[in-house]
């Protein structure tokens, strides 16, 4: 099947389970300004579930776009690292408002992974909250799942919550067990390690709580169900490739990257992540841009400028000296601009977006880059495991180059950054600009760009500072 044929089966399915077909919305949501991006299908049904707005059907069905960079649930760093995450992604969901419940949603979901998609039974896992008896009874009395395929889990794996607050309940998860030969060793099983062996497909959401500021649970007038599976992992599993990136959802655009580079997928682990994380990218700013989302220095704009700035530099890994990235938009328009007309209305706009950091990134990279890979070398001779707080702000400070980047570089290089003296320094530094500072203007922004963005609204409050990077130590 291809991704086609399986967004597609997915949503017939449930059409004729008398679920409304609805269209994808925003990547940028319009009803929560506490959420920097859309991240699951339900979050465009947020008020129905909390009982804050009447739904106009009971069931629904959706191909939702996901961005999982920045907030609660953050893929970022996963991106190429394994088969299974990237930061955008197509999630596949059924909904019931106050509808049917548990029993009928895991008779959905088996119905459909072994009827519809055929997936061998003796291939599949689920797993259950650990407090949940009720799941584990259905799975195991009514669907007949033998007990040692079903997994008893705690919060972590198996309590939804699309953000610190908002509706949240336990889960059921579906896992698609690719073999033997993608096992990470002997300790190999769902719930203990995070390979790509057991492949989680499916979370079918049993939403029955809202979580206020505080922690506090409240059950919801009407239990609800929330499902979502992603589409490139479901098409992995089915067209039988090793990770998402080879299903023909994306595998175009790594060709395209292989040969803008001239380097084969599959020469080294580290091009390939490279071609991944790019792939991935090209992905993400195509359909960032194409909601409205335009690069900045804060909230969501400053998560598309690091993915831009971080393709671009994956890019300069490469081998690829000129700007490359606003010409993968054209590719992943060949793939998904059928599906959605957004990235094609606005396929000129957005390449425009994208040459332009691109460009202006391009200058700050190639002399930083130098310079970082220096400093790499000198720590690495001396023995060293940590690149030093004060060459961090002299990077940043004198070349304008971004912090997150000397993090990715440090990462790669399986070094730390002592970015507490970076702080501290930094904080000196604008402390010093405070008081040095007499006013100024805002600078005039386009009319190009002011229509687009009035149109499209990334508007972001609540949002003050990002997450840094995760360092490997
Ligand atoms: P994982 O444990 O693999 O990180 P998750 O438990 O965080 O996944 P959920 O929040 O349960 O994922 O999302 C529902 C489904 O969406 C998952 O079962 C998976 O199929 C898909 N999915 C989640 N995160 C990603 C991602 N970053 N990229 C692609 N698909 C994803
Ligand atoms: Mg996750
Ligand atoms: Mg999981
Ligand atoms: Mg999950």
């Amino acid at each position: 099947m291809t991704g086609k044929e399986i967004r597609e089966a997915f949503l017939s399915f449930f059409e004729k389970k008398g679920h409304k077909r609805v269209k994808s919305s925003s990547l940028i949501p319009s009803n929560d300004p506490t959420l920097l991006f859309t991240n699951a299908g339900m979050v465009q049904f947020k008020d129905y579930f909390l009982g804050k707005e009447k739904p106009p059907f009971k069931r629904a069905t959706s191909c939702q776009k996901c961005m999982r960079a920045g907030g609660k649930h953050n893929d970022l760093e996963n991106v190429g690292r394994t088969g299974r995450h990237h930061t955008f992604f197509e999630m596949l969901g059924n909904f019931s408002f106050g509808d049917y419940f548990k029993k009928e949603a895991i008779e959905f979901a088996w119905e459909l992974v072994t009827e519809v998609f055929n997936l061998p039974e003796e291939r599949l896992y689920v797993s259950v909250y650990e407090k949940d008896d009720e799941a584990f009874e259905i799975w195991n009395k009514h669907i007949g799942l033998p007990e040692n395929r079903i997994y008893r889990l705690g919060e972590k794996d198996n309590f939804w919550a699309m953000g610190d607050t908002g509706p949240c309940g336990p889960c059921s998860e579906i896992y698609y067990d690719r073999g033997e030969e993608f096992s990470c060793g002997d300790n190999c099983e769902i719930g203990i390690c995070d390979c790509d062996r057991f492949l989680e497909i499916w979370n079918l959401v049993f939403m029955q709580y809202e979580r206020d500021e505080k922690g506090n649970l409240t059950p919801l007038a009407k239990p609800s169900i929330d499902t979502g599976m992603g589409l490139e992992r479901i098409a992995s599993v089915l067209q039988n490739k090793p990770s998402n990136y080879e299903t023909d959802l994306i595998f175009p655009i790594i060709k395209w990257i292989s040969n803008t580079s001239g380097i084969p997928y599959g020469k080294s682990e580290e091009s390939d992540i490279s071609m991944r994380v790019i792939a991935d990218h090209s992905r993400a700013i195509t359909f960032l841009i194409g909601d409205g989302c335009l690069p900045s220095n804060e909230g969501r704009g400053y998560v598309l400028r690091r993915i831009i700035r971080r393709a671009a530099r994956h890019g300069k890994l490469l081998g690829i000296e000129k700007p490359f990235l606003s010409e993968s938009v054209d590719v992943v328009i060949e793939i998904m601009g059928d599906v959605y007309s957004e990235i094609v209305e606005n396929k000129d706009f957005i390449k425009k977006v994208i040459l332009k950091e691109e460009e202006r990134f391009s200058r700050t990279l190639s002399k930083g880059l130098e310079l970082l890979q220096e400093i790499v070398e000198k720590i690495k001779k001396s023995g060293e495991k940590e690149i030093p707080g004060e060459e961090i702000f002299r990077l940043y400070d004198t070349y304008g180059f971004p912090v997150d980047l000397i993090l990715d570089v440090a990462n790669d290089e399986r070094l730390t950054a002592d970015i507490n003296t970076f702080e501290k320094l930094l904080h000196e530094q604008k402390e010093r600009a405070r008081k040095a500072w007499k006013g100024g203007s805002q600078k005039a922004i386009s009319k190009e760009l002011l229509d687009f963005s009035e149109k499209n609204p990334s508007a972001f409050k609540g949002y003050e500072t990002l997450e840094t990077t995760t360092i490997i130590t």
